[in-house]
């Protein structure tokens, strides 16, 4: 898999599979974060089918670490994985690993070639940069794919992206 680190938005991303660090109501996504701008750019058809898909399976919200998929809607992606990193200090950090390989699996089970990731849990939920690359950088040493080409980082800011390609090699 090819590791592609970038500055950007993750929304405007084209790829197969772009990931949403949604909330445990995630049908509900509101205010800031990717959440907020995947939700605001993939437009209420999303909303819907998020509601509906929690009422039907999650009804008591998405376990920490765990992904689904919906459509994309508006987005340029195929689909979109949602899923729930954990709270930095009220959660064990080690399920942010299940974030990346359960969404990882569920992108190879739907034939996705590429992948975008933001960085997971850490805005709203307040895990420092540098953890977070360290558990990506981890994951995507181990994880091999047949199916999977690529998978983007998108990182929002300058500082974060300065400690990602400290940390993670570009590349093969
Ligand atoms: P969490 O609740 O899992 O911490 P957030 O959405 O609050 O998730 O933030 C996760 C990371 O994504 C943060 O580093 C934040 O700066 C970044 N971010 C926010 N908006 C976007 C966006 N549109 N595209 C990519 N990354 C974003």
């Amino acid at each position: 898999m090819k590791i592609t680190i970038i500055k950007g938005d993750i929304t405007k991303i084209k790829a197969d599979a772009i990931v949403n660090a949604a909330g445990v109501g995630f049908g509900n996504a509101i205010g800031g974060g990717v959440a907020g701008a995947i939700r605001r750019a993939a437009g209420l058809e999303l909303v819907k089918e998020c509601r509906q898909l929690s009422k039907d399976k999650y009804p008591n919200g998405l376990p920490t670490g765990e992904a689904v998929i919906t459509k994309a809607y508006n987005l340029p992606a195929k689909i979109i994985i949602h899923t729930v990193g954990p709270r930095y200090y009220s959660e064990d950090i080690n399920l942010l690993k299940n974030c990346y390989v359960n969404c990882l699996n569920l992108a190879e089970e739907n034939n996705c070639e590429s992948i975008a990731f933001p960085a997971i849990s850490t805005g709203a939920f307040g895990c420092p940069i540098e953890k977070s690359a360290e558990i990506v950088k981890e994951i995507l040493e181990n994880f091999k794919s047949e199916i999977i080409k690529e998978v983007i980082l998108v990182l929002f800011d300058e500082g974060d992206l300065g400690v990602y390609n400290g940390k993670l090699p570009e590349g093969h």
